[in-house]
């Protein structure tokens, strides 16, 4: 498939991986972290962390919309699925997340709640073009990536008078979160990572320049790579040869789609519709100051929130899952012990199983069968 196929050349990712291997000095160990889900799917998928020494180790970041969801939040979608007069709209990939006491939308949905599965936020407005007698409430969740279609669906909603639509706003921003990685006060709890590969998606919206800080103030470069194999590959080697010359400083390996300024018209339709939240709870990091978006005050009568009294309580993790801590790049799937015993895709107990882009979910699907086969190898060279 032309633009897709010429990224996942086999041999020349055996190519860059062999000068990521011969550049990087073994003197010294590289920790990188990939902040978004997407690169933790593609990171699993096409075994990348294999073709690299051991000196140079991945930390998968908390890019994950679904999985940085805390419990408190996914309860209210619940409770708000719950009431009679509500159809909630939410994407595919919510509809397994954990609330508490393993309550998700699905089996609220099974209970007789009005979930309706959408592939796309206008799915929403047509639900409640059709059925103006429900009050039809969209699940939004994501990134910067996700946060302009939202805003254009209400945009819509407000051109055709549909006064039965609100949002139950979840949009987080990316830089606090690298912020809050970064600013760990204890130092026991703090990961070290020695550069990012910054988003792919969510930099076509943002652009390359909010990453300066990193590089300017934190001494951490930033290459923004795209989600090919190939594409991640060179970021690699682009971070390890910043490091190796002592810089720090932005780079775009996603030229193909990432401009310094983003996409303006999309900021310009986020600007118009949101506004920052003073502070917002995400799933392993806590509450964050400035780190998510919430409906500008004279939308507060499409904001779900407002509308229908919502306030999250303070709901409790499951106190064996390590999703918190794999969150914040502190732990590996594998640290976990429900992982592939009680804690599987099919019956997830922690949200980072759930989404594809969930790093538990994604060594799962990809990362345990190389376990094994490379487990039988040793097996075999020992007997
Ligand atoms: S394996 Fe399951 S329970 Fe453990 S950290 Fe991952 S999602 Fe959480």
């Amino acid at each position: 498939m032309k633009y897709v196929d010429e990224y996942r050349d086999g041999e020349l990712a055996k190519s860059i991986a062999a000068t990521i291997a011969a550049e990087a000095r073994p003197e010294r160990v590289y920790r990188l972290m990939e902040f978004c889900g997407g690169h933790t799917h593609a990171i699993s998928r096409y075994g990348l962390e294999d073709m690299l020494p051991a000196n140079v180790q991945m930390i998968h970041g908390p890019g994950c919309p679904v999985c940085v969801l805390p419990i408190a939040r996914v309860d209210l979608a619940i409770a708000l699925a719950r009431r009679p007069e509500v159809t909630l709209c939410a994407y595919g990939d919510l509809m397994r997340v954990p609330g508490s006491q393993g309550a998700n939308l699905l089996k609220a949905k099974a209970e007789g709640a009005d979930i309706r599965m959408v592939y796309s936020t206008l799915d929403a407005i047509r639900i409640a073009e059709a059925e103006p007698q429900r009050e039809v409430v969209f699940f939004a969740v994501g990134f910067e990536t996700t946060t302009p279609p939202t805003a254009l669906a209400l945009q819509m909603a407000i051109a055709r008078g549909l006064s039965n639509v609100s949002i139950y706003c979840n949009h987080v921003m990316t830089p606090p979160a690298m912020r809050a990685i970064l600013d760990v006060a204890d130092p026991n709890d703090a990961v070290r990572i020695e550069g990012f590969i910054g988003p792919a998606h969510v930099s076509t919206i943002i652009g390359a320049a909010p990453y300066n800080v990193f590089a300017e103030q934190y001494g951490k470069p930033v290459v923004i790579a795209g989600f090919e194999p190939l594409d991640v590959l060179q970021a690699i080697l682009m971070l390890v040869r910043q490091i190796n010359d002592g810089r720090s400083v932005v780079e775009n390996q996603y030229i193909r789609a990432v401009t310094p300024e983003g996409n303006r018209k999309a900021q310009a339709a986020m600007a118009a519709l949101f506004e920052v939240r003073d502070t917002f709870e995400w799933r392993g990091l806590g509450f964050l100051p400035d780190s998510a978006l919430q409906l500008r005050p004279e939308l507060r009568a499409y904001d779900a929130e407002a509308r229908f009294g919502l306030v999250a309580g303070a709901a409790k993790d499951n106190p064996a899952c390590e999703c918190g801590e794999i969150l914040r790049g502190v732990k590996k799937p594998r640290d976990c012990k429900l992982f592939g015993g009680l804690c599987t895709p099919d019956n997830p107990m922690g949200s980072c199983m759930v989404s594809p882009e969930g790093a538990c979910s994604a060594h799962w699907t990809y990362g345990r069968f190389r376990e094994t086969q490379k487990t039988a190898g040793r097996r075999r060279s020992a007997a």
